[in-house]
């Protein structure tokens, strides 16, 4: 039923709303049928083409937070849960390596919180990074960390939930006074008990019109994917490079399924201003530039020349680029942060919670400012 006018009462329909169906929302609204609870997720396009978009993300355990390595933890444990349920590989078995005094620096972290991870030498990171050059420095390795299949994920939960995903844009949000949200969508108008909000870069703006100001900063980004050139390796393990030993002091990279490709990007990312237009454009082209010639550089068992791109828009938090935090105003939960395709499905377990009763954690308060080094 479709509601046009006024006197057409809105559709009384399932209990919470998602809106954005990324790995986020489509965690959330899986979390919710998990509990039993009626969901309707609103996707404006494909699911898992925001900045979902694009195979393999890595799984890391290291953060600066140790509150986020606990988090990282539990997220862990529902990945190996859902892919075990769904019957699929969702994060690799081939283990994150870290290079750089960074990483000796965050293996105090999760030493401190009790996750399985250890200083490697040079021969174990290169039977583990066979396509880096050598490099004999600090190495650490994330034994539980891999690569996320991404699609697969997104498939699979957008599976799971068929019926619930509905494919129309939110216009608007509209808290009532008997504490339902009204939700206008291109399509129709309906009444929720609560909702959960999880739309990327259109979060701030859905939060602006019910009178809430994130603090989101928009940004753009932009990774490169490289063949291997020789035969694909059967194990190879993501990497994170803070050494600087290669010209580059923030760069993370991760293998495609099958591991004849790799992807390769710098952990920085492009100004644009809040309508999306770049400060620069020139910038995004300089950042290209620079993972290929890292590339040449670090990874001398790639094809420096790229064959595909992912460029995305990113929405930090001030407090840190690992920063995550829920802001609530009455019946409406808004989730912003950034890398947070790992977290996602702890992410979704606690929105879940919270939009059923059981309260919002406190370390996803913003007063809490996960994702910041602790002093
Ligand atoms: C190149 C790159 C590399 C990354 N590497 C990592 C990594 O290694 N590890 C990691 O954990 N994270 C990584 N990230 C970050 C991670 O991918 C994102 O933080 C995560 O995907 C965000 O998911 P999301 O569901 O919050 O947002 P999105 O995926 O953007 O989903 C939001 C959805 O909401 C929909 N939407 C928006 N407005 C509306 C509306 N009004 N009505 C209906 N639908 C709407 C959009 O269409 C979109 O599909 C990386 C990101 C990029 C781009």
């Amino acid at each position: 039923m479709t509601g046009t006018d006024g006197d057409v009462a809105p559709t009384r329909s399932p209990e919470v709303a998602v809106i954005g169906g990324g790995i986020v929302g489509l965690s959330t609204a899986y979390a919710l049928r998990e509990q039993g609870v009626p969901v309707r997720l609103y996707e404006a396009g494909l699911p898992g083409t925001g900045q979902s978009a694009g195979e393999s993300r890595i799984f890391r355990h290291a953060h600066d937070d140790p509150r986020l390595v606990a988090f990282a933890r539990e997220s862990r444990g529902v990945w190996d849960e859902w892919a075990e349920r769904f019957d699929v590989e969702l994060v690799s078995s081939d283990g994150v390596v870290a290079i750089g005094d960074g990483a000796l620096e965050r293996l105090r972290v999760l030493d401190k919180v009790g996750v399985a991870a250890r200083e490697i030498d040079a021969a174990e990171l290169a039977q583990r990074m066979p396509l880096l050059a050598g490099y004999s420095g600090p190495a650490v390795l994330d034994e539980s960390g891999g690569a996320i299949r991404t699609r697969t994920a997104i498939t699979a939960l957008t599976d799971a939930l068929a019926d619930a995903v509905t494919t129309a844009e939110v216009i608007s949000i509209d808290p009532r006074a008997d504490g339902t949200v009204e939700v206008r969508s291109v399509t129709d108008r309906a009444v929720y008990s609560k909702v959960v909000v999880c739309a990327g870069r259109e979060t701030a703006r859905l939060a602006r019109s019910v009178g809430l100001s994130l603090p989101v900063r928009l940004a753009a980004h932009v990774r490169l994917t490289f063949d291997v050139k020789a035969a694909a390796p059967a194990r190879v393990a993501c990497l994170q490079d803070s050494s600087g030993e290669f010209g580059e002091v923030g760069v993370y990279a991760t293998p495609l399924p099958g591991n004849s490709s790799y992807s390769v990007g710098l952990s920085e990312t492009v100004g644009v201003r809040d309508d999306g237009t770049f400060i620069d454009p020139a910038a995004i082209r300089s950042l290209d530039e620079r993972a290929r010639a890292y590339v040449t550089r670090a990874l001398p068992g790639l094809d420096p020349e790229p064959r595909e791109f992912v460029h995305c828009w990113v929405t930090d938090l001030p407090w840190s680029e690992d920063g995550v935090a829920v802001w609530e105003a009455g019946s409406i939960f808004f989730l912003a942060g950034h890398n947070l395709f790992k977290q996602a499905p702890a992410l979704g377990r606690a929105l879940a919670r919270a939009a059923t009763g059981g309260g919002l954690a406190a370390d996803l308060t913003p007063a809490a400012r996960l994702g910041e080094a602790l002093r």
